[in-house]
């Protein structure tokens, strides 16, 4: 395990004591960007990744982290929503939220909105107004949408001026911000209390992370992670009363609601601080855990190739780029599969693979399929059948935990999913 101390306060709640505990060096600055070339996508510039925890709010950030390093635009492709199981999540998401809190006939801002499907759902199935703000929208895209939603090619900052909406979400988007204290404040400076705005938050959940040793979670562009007391600890902070918080997608996302009100300084109950020592614990752990994960994904891929066999990823977003960089199966995998039919034919960036569409395995039969997440397994099953692939093994990116709780080796029709290696 790496231990240092830093120069830096904690920038999540202002904390003296954040250690360095993992560090990985020359990693893609981005993940999402995609490119026609594939020399260009292989000189994409490299960063380092030092993994800082704050003992005293359970934040873990990227002390290596520079902001002049990433780039959001319209190459940077993050949709999910070419997947049935994804639009599916989706929608649920959308109508609870709406029932929940009864939003319907109201107004609606979403911060880091993509590329705003989440938002024109929200608007349509709750005949909502909508203003989205994400410098990676694209108005092409915008397509059959009726939902009157409004969209703003631009980052939300501190200087955004915005009426105060009765909702304000912010969906996988606080992980790519490094100052999570200053953020959330901006986020509280359009809400109001009066109005009763409720703030819905989704990131990653990193104790998924840190139980699974998930080393394809842990990226440059993803400069925070939280628990629910370092995400809980921030929005009280800035003055949020937390309404709710919950796991939701195979436990890979966490979620909280919370309403403002006038700051205030209450302790955090009992509960709460339970999981600052259970995360203690498995953050110390993390690093030999990473470790021995990648050892064996390493072993699977070569032995495979030993074997003549080919393997292809199926995912080509931040997770396969983080695979590629940590297993390093430069000449073991040339291909990854998606989709998205906006990435068939580029290169991710780091490893310079190319994306190909699922019709493309009934030609080039690999041997070997690695899903970049296990949520996906039945629907990636599914489609391998469709495209003809009749000896594939399928494995899915999990932790040794989730061994026991998915009955570890299971037959799907031709193939066999296993839930570890
Ligand atoms: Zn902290």
């Amino acid at each position: 395990m790496t231990v240092a101390s830093l120069d830096g306060t904690c920038p999540n709640c202002g904390g003296l004591t954040p250690r360095i505990f993992h560090s990985i060096a020359g990693v893609p600055v981005n993940s999402c960007l995609l490119f026609n070339d594939r020399q260009r996508a292989r000189d994409l510039e490299c960063g380092n990744i030092d993994l800082a925890f704050c003992s005293d709010c359970n934040f873990i950030y990227n002390a290596q982290w520079k902001p002049e390093q990433t780039t959001y635009s319209e190459q940077y492709e993050e949709t999910q929503q070419f997947s049935e199981t994804f639009a599916n999540y989706q929608r649920e998401q959308v109508q609870e939220l709406l029932d929940r809190y009864s939003i319907f006939g109201k107004e609606i801002v979403e911060i880091g909105c993509g590329k705003g499907e989440f938002l024109s759902l929200l608007c349509e199935l709750g005949s909502n107004r909508g203003v989205g703000y994400d410098p990676s929208f694209v108005p092409a895209r915008k397509g059959a949408d009726h939902s009157g939603a409004e969209f703003k090619r631009e980052f939300f900052t501190a200087e955004t001026k915005q009426r105060a909406p009765h909702l304000v979400c912010c969906k996988m988007t606080l992980e790519h911000i490094s100052q999570t204290r200053a953020f959330v404040g901006a986020i509280r400076r359009i809400a109001s209390p009066e109005r009763g705005t409720i703030v819905c938050i989704q990131v990653p959940d990193v104790r998924r992370i840190l139980a699974e040793a998930a080393f394809w979670d842990v990226y440059y562009e993803h400069c925070s992670y939280f628990s629910p007391l370092s995400l809980q600890h921030v929005l009280r902070h800035a003055g949020f009363d937390i309404l709710r918080t919950a796991t939701s997608f195979g436990d890979q996302y966490l979620t909280i609601e919370a309403r403002a009100v006038q700051p205030d300084s209450r302790s955090l109950d009992a509960a709460l601080e339970a999981q600052t020592q259970n995360l203690a614990g498995a953050v110390a752990a993390y690093d030999d855990a990473v470790s021995r994960s990648v050892a064996r994904w390493s072993h699977l891929v070569r032995s495979t190739a030993a074997s003549g066999g080919r393997t292809v990823l199926w995912g080509s977003g931040s997770k396969a780029v983080a695979f590629l960089a940590a297993v390093k199966a430069e000449a073991e995998i040339e291909y990854l599969v998606d989709v998205n039919p906006y990435r068939w034919g580029k290169f991710v960036p780091g490893s310079g693979k190319q994306i190909m569409p699922p019709e493309f395995l009934s030609q080039y039969q690999p041997d070997l399929v690695i899903a970049m997440n296990p949520i996906y397994a039945q629907e990636i099953s599914a489609a391998l059948r469709d495209v003809g692939c009749r000896k594939a093994i399928l494995h899915c990116l999990e932790g040794e935990s989730l061994k026991s709780s998915t009955g570890g080796h299971t037959e799907r029709g031709l193939y066999s999913t296993t839930s570890a290696i």
